[in-house]
């Protein structure tokens, strides 16, 4: 099917991409579920993830390097925005948390780089990022979070921690970086990962979910070692089943982005398209992960969420869904196999 789909894409003019995918979700083609394996839970699950990262997502972007700030303080006041709705619908979600994030301020090393303590990528290229010259910290203010609000948000994570609504918080590396085993020595994962572990752990917090930045997979070893139980990954269908990966990490599916595509779609659309999701997985008793950047375009926020979430809501009431965090789900997962 898949096949199928891209072939398809390539005849089309790329203006009509849209029009297909509204076209086959208008058919039920789309989302596609996995029909080759058995599901072992007794109803749907549903997990959000946020991947919350501020001006540190941009800075090598390919498209968004230059409004990288921008970008941070977009997130900035969406958050709070965010975790009203989500107390208003009682769902708890996954916030994969940069670790600089959690410093209220930082400084400059001898040397006159930031985080001296803390190794470099050396120069890579992926499909979204190019780090080709300078320092990997070059973007850092060294400053503090009322003066660069882009860059730290000690203040946001204690919201999150605050919040009634029992959200996890997960991880998105220290700086952002790209984990892939090709760009990444499981040193440098390893440095970035204890420095997350380290700062959480000072509100009491323990990480046990991971995001990879922009899908970078990799160096699960290391994952494993330093006491993570799961992160987020895409398969080859949208509704699917989470699998104990060969490190023994719960590798959780990835289905939907929620966020205002470049196409002209209407509210109505996009809600229809997310309810479709939570739709399938209750049916097939699988899970479907539906993530977002905090950064996402602000009319979504207030013309589109507040009606997936409460949508969410009234199908977890049904007991149709179960809403897990990536952390529940993992333990899910762990139990069920050692049943
Ligand atoms: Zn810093
Ligand atoms: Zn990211």
């Amino acid at each position: 099917m898949r096949w199928l789909y891209k072939i398809i894409r390539r005849i089309f003019p790329a203006q009509w991409h849209g029009l297909l995918t509204a076209l086959l979700y208008d058919l039920r083609i789309k989302p596609t579920v996995n029909r080759k394996v058995k599901t072992p839970f007794s109803k749907g699950i549903i997990v959000l993830s946020a991947d919350f990262e501020m001006a540190w997502a941009f800075r090598y972007s390919k498209t968004k390097g230059k409004i990288a700030e921008e970008m941070g303080l977009r997130e900035r006041e969406n958050v709070p925005k965010l975790l009203t709705l989500f107390e208003k619908y009682q769902i708890p979600i996954t916030w994969a948390t940069v670790g600089h994030l959690f410093l209220d301020s930082c400084s400059k090393g001898q040397g006159l780089n930031a985080h001296p303590m803390m190794p470099r990528h050396s120069f890579f290229e992926n499909s979204n990022w190019s780090f080709s010259s300078g320092d990997w910290y070059q973007h850092d203010p060294c400053s503090n979070y009322k003066d660069a609000p882009a860059w730290y948000a000690p203040d946001l994570i204690d919201q999150i921690i605050q919040s009634p609504v029992d959200h996890e918080l997960g991880c998105h590396t220290f700086s952002h970086i790209d984990c892939t085993d090709r760009n990444c020595s499981s040193q440098l994962l390893n440095v970035e990962l204890t420095a997350c572990i380290e700062l959480a752990s000072k509100k009491g917090i323990q990480l046990k979910s991971m995001v990879f930045p922009g899908g970078t997979n990799g160096n699960y070893s290391t994952l494993k070692e330093l006491g993570f139980t799961n992160y987020r990954k895409a398969t080859n269908y949208h509704i699917d089943i989470p699998f104990i990966n060969d490190d023994g990490l719960v590798q959780i599916p990835s289905s939907h982005n929620l966020d205002r595509s470049n196409q002209n779609w209407s509210a109505k659309r996009y809600i229809r398209m997310a309810n479709s999701f939570v739709k399938k997985a209750s049916k097939h008793k699988m899970v479907a992960h539906l993530w977002f950047h905090p950064s996402m375009d602000s009319w979504y926020i207030e013309n589109v969420l507040p009606h997936i979430l409460e949508n969410l809501k009234k199908s977890s009431n049904n007991g149709d869904i179960e809403i897990l965090t990536m952390g529940a789900v993992a333990n899910k997962v762990k139990n069920i196999s050692n049943d």
